[in-house]
């Protein structure tokens, strides 16, 4: 296998590999390791091209590393990226391929599952290396993280209301849930729970049946979600949606949600602050699947119940970056990057907890 290590500004370390025999090309970044060694998911994606894939680990690297800061969970930021196609490109040599190119970071960089590899690729991965985590229930880990991430963006959507209106109650709130995926029903499950009425849409249509059916919603076309009159936007599906033809349209008093990367650009953290919506900042809502994943990494055994209780410090997350966007004047998305920017000024010099 070769490794190239491309020595990109602004990160701790970078490589592409290739390994001809068993066909992988993959990259890994670690951003930054000032509060603990980086981990991040190992995401399998048929890039068009080597600089796209560039262009998305930075991206994610970075991410993890201002979620992982907020959220207190003693790690860095890292991300890995196959390029392939995760349906049809995959084998346990390209994943043991895999595991020998984490094993070159020594432990800077544990690799776990994201969009395109399980939990069970994680286990080839592990064949070749011990820098791995966010394993399987039945190997002794953290397993699925989507219902610790809905646990922790229901409970920021709560924060986000009281922001709003001076009150968390859920209870006669109007909620429009674009994507009901792993995450997004169960946080639409919990929203049901405490009385809030539904307006979801996604594009499968069994996973819109199943919310009108179990949780009484109403089904909206996903073109039309973000017209929507509704008290919150709960973006679940995709990265990038609250942009300028979307945020023209949004008709909510809050945008609380899953998905990753929400802001097209960062400027658009701007224009909600203008429209006067209240953002909770997608990296400090959704961190509850790489809490739960903490837990795992530094127990040293995984404990379900430790998990939740630190999940459950994410309502708590959120109100304290919307209090410091309300002091300061400024979007609350650039206040979480300020609040983990502060974190790890702080954390420089410190004793790593691994
Ligand atoms: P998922 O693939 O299980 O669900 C995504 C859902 O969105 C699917 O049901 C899909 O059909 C739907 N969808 C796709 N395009 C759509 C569109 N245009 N309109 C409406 N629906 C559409 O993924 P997930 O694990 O539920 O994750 C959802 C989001 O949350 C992603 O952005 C992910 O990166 C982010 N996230 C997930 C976790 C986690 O623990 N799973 C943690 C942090 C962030």
């Amino acid at each position: 296998m070769k490794i190239t290590d491309l020595g990109i500004s602004g990160y701790e370390r970078v490589a592409h590999a290739h390994d001809p025999v068993s066909g992988l090309v993959a990259l890994i970044a670690v951003h930054n390791t000032t509060l603990g060694p980086a981990v991040g998911g190992i995401r399998m994606w048929n890039y068009a091209t080597e600089a796209d894939a560039l262009t998305d680990v930075l991206r994610l690297a970075e991410g993890m590393t201002l979620k992982s800061a907020v959220a207190n969970t003693g790690l860095g930021g890292g991300k890995a990226v196959i390029i392939g196609n995760a349906r049809t490109g995959k084998s346990p040599a390209l994943l043991a391929a895999m595991g020998r190119f984490i094993d070159n970071f020594e432990g800077t960089y544990y690799g776990a599952e994201d969009v395109g590899t399980s939990t069970a690729d994680i286990e080839q991965v592990r064949t070749t290396t011990k820098w791995v985590t966010g394993l399987p229930r039945s190997a002794g880990g953290s397993g699925d993280p989507s219902p610790f991430t809905a646990r922790g963006v229901f409970l920021g959507l709560k924060a986000a209301l009281a922001e709003r209106f001076g009150s968390d109650e859920v209870r006669g709130r109007t909620v429009a849930v674009q994507g009901l995926g792993s995450v997004g029903m169960a946080v639409a499950q919990h929203l049901h729970a405490h009385g809030a009425k539904l307006m979801v849409a996604d594009i499968h249509e069994a996973h819109v049946q199943t919310a009108v059916e179990k949780l009484g919603a109403r089904s909206v076309e996903p073109e039309r979600i973000f017209d929507v009159p509704a008290d919150v936007f709960a973006p679940c599906a995709l990265g990038g949606v609250l942009n300028d033809s979307t945020l023209a349209r949004l008709k909510c008093a809050v945008v609380a949600g899953a998905a990753n990367n929400q802001l097209h650009e960062p400027r658009h953290g701007r224009v909600l602050l203008d429209k006067g919506i209240v953002y909770a900042p997608d990296f400090v809502i959704n961190a509850g699947g790489i809490v739960n994943i903490s837990v795992e990494f530094h127990a040293g055994g995984y404990d379900e119940a430790a998990a939740h209780a630190k999940v459950g410090n994410i309502g708590e997350a959120v109100s304290a970056v919307l209090r410091l966007a309300r002091e300061r004047g400024i979007p609350s998305s650039e206040a979480a990057v300020q609040l983990a920017q502060q974190r790890i000024a702080a954390g420089k010099g410190a004793p790593k907890p691994h």
